[in-house]
C-alpha cells in the first residue's frame, strides 16, 4: 500500500534526506573542533621529473581522523568546510603547516598546496600568503599553490587580481585536475599559470583509448607552446610512465612513484634530506 503512495514515498524520501543532513551537520560541528584537537593531518605524495627519476617536490594532501569515525577522505569534509567556511581556517592550517615542513628540506624541493575556491573569496589570500612565508622562511620560489578550474569561476574579476598578487610574491601556480572544468581552453586564455596538472581521470585503465591520447597529446604541446612544464596526475604503471617520457610529458605523480604518506615515511626511506638545524 506504501508502494502505490506517491505522496508516503516523498515523506519517506524527505525523513531519509533529514537523516543525511543531521549527519552533515554533526560531522561539520566536529570539523569545527578538529584543529584545536589534532586530528588534522597532512600526507604526502612525490612529484616526479619523468626523464630523469628525480623528484621535484611533494604535494600537501589533507587529512581528517575523526575520532569515532576514523579516516574521512577530504572530498567527503571539505565540501561541508567550504560550506560553513570552515575551509578558511583550515586552509591557513594547511598553507602554514606544509610551509613549515617544507622549510626543514633541502632545497631545491618545493611544495604543493591545494586551495579552494572559499578561500579566494573570503580570506586576504595574498597577505596569508606573504605573513606564512615570512613566518616560515620558506623561499617563496619553493611554493605552489594548485587550483582548479571551479576555484576560479566563484569570481573571475577577483581570481585575476588574487592570482597577479600571489605571483608577484613569487610564488607559482598550476592548474590541476585539469580536462575536468567546462571552459578549460578559456582558462588557460585568460589566466597565467606556472604549470597545467592533466587529471588523473585520463590515465585510468577505461580511458586508455586513441582520443584520451590525442587529448593527452594536445596538452603536453600546449604546455610547450605556453613555455610551462606538464604534470600527469594518477599514474598507476609503468607504462604510462613510460608513454609519458616517450611524449615528453615532465612530471608525473601517482602510486606508482608513491602514495601519499606521512613525513616520517618520507624521512624514513630516505626520499627526502632535512637541512641541518641549530639545535
Ligand atoms: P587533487 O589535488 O587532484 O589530489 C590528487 C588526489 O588523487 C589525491 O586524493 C591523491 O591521493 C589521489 N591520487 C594520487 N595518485 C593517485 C593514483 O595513482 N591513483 C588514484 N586512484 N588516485 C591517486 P585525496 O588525497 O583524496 O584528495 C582529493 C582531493 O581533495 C584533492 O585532489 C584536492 O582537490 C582536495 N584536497 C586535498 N587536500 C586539500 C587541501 O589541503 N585543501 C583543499 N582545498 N583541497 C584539498
Ligand atoms: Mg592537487
Ligand atoms: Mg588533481
Ligand atoms: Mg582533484
Amino acid at each position: 500500500r506504501a508502494k502505490s503512495n506517491p505522496l508516503q514515498r516523498v515523506c519517506f524520501y524527505e525523513a531519509g534526506m533529514d537523516e543525511r543532513n543531521r549527519e552533515r551537520r554533526a560531522l561539520a560541528a566536529d570539523l569545527r573542533d578538529a584543529i584545536g584537537r589534532n586530528q588534522l593531518t597532512l600526507h604526502y605524495q612525490v612529484q616526479t621529473i619523468v626523464s630523469t627519476g628525480r623528484i621535484r617536490g611533494y604535494e600537501a594532501l589533507l587529512r581528517w581522523t575523526h575520532p569515532k569515525m576514523g579516516e574521512i577522505p577530504p572530498g567527503d569534509f571539505i565540501p561541508l568546510a567550504e560550506e560553513n567556511g570552515l575551509i578558511v581556517p583550515i586552509g591557513e592550517w594547511v598553507l602554514r603547516t606544509a610551509c613549515r615542513e617544507a622549510a626543514t628540506w633541502e632545497p631545491p624541493y618545493t611544495i604543493a598546496v591545494n586551495l579552494s575556491a572559499v578561500q579566494f573569496v573570503i580570506a586576504d589570500l595574498p597577505e596569508v600568503i606573504r605573513t606564512v612565508l615570512a613566518e616560515t622562511g620558506l623561499a617563496p620560489a619553493r611554493l605552489e599553490l594548485e587550483l582548479t578550474e571551479s576555484t576560479i569561476f566563484a569570481d573571475r574579476e577577483r581570481s585575476l587580481e588574487m592570482l597577479r598578487q600571489i605571483r608577484d610574491l613569487g610564488v607559482s601556480i598550476a592548474l590541476d585536475d585539469f580536462g575536468t572544468g567546462y571552459s578549460s581552453l578559456d582558462t588557460l586564455r585568460s589566466f597565467t599559470f606556472d604549470r597545467i596538472k592533466i587529471d588523473r581521470s585520463f590515465f585510468c585503465s577505461q580511458a586508455a583509448t586513441a582520443q584520451t591520447m590525442a587529448i593527452i597529446r594536445a596538452v603536453l604541446a600546449l604546455g610547450r607552446s605556453f613555455g610551462i612544464p606538464v604534470t600527469a596526475e594518477g599514474i598507476e604503471t609503468y607504462d604510462q610512465l613510460s608513454m609519458l617520457n616517450a611524449e615528453g610529458c615532465q612530471e608525473a605523480q601517482g602510486f606508482l612513484l608513491g602514495h601519499p604518506v606521512t613525513i616520517d615515511d618520507i624521512i624514513r626511506r630516505g626520499q627526502i634530506a632535512r637541512v641541518a638545524s641549530e639545535a
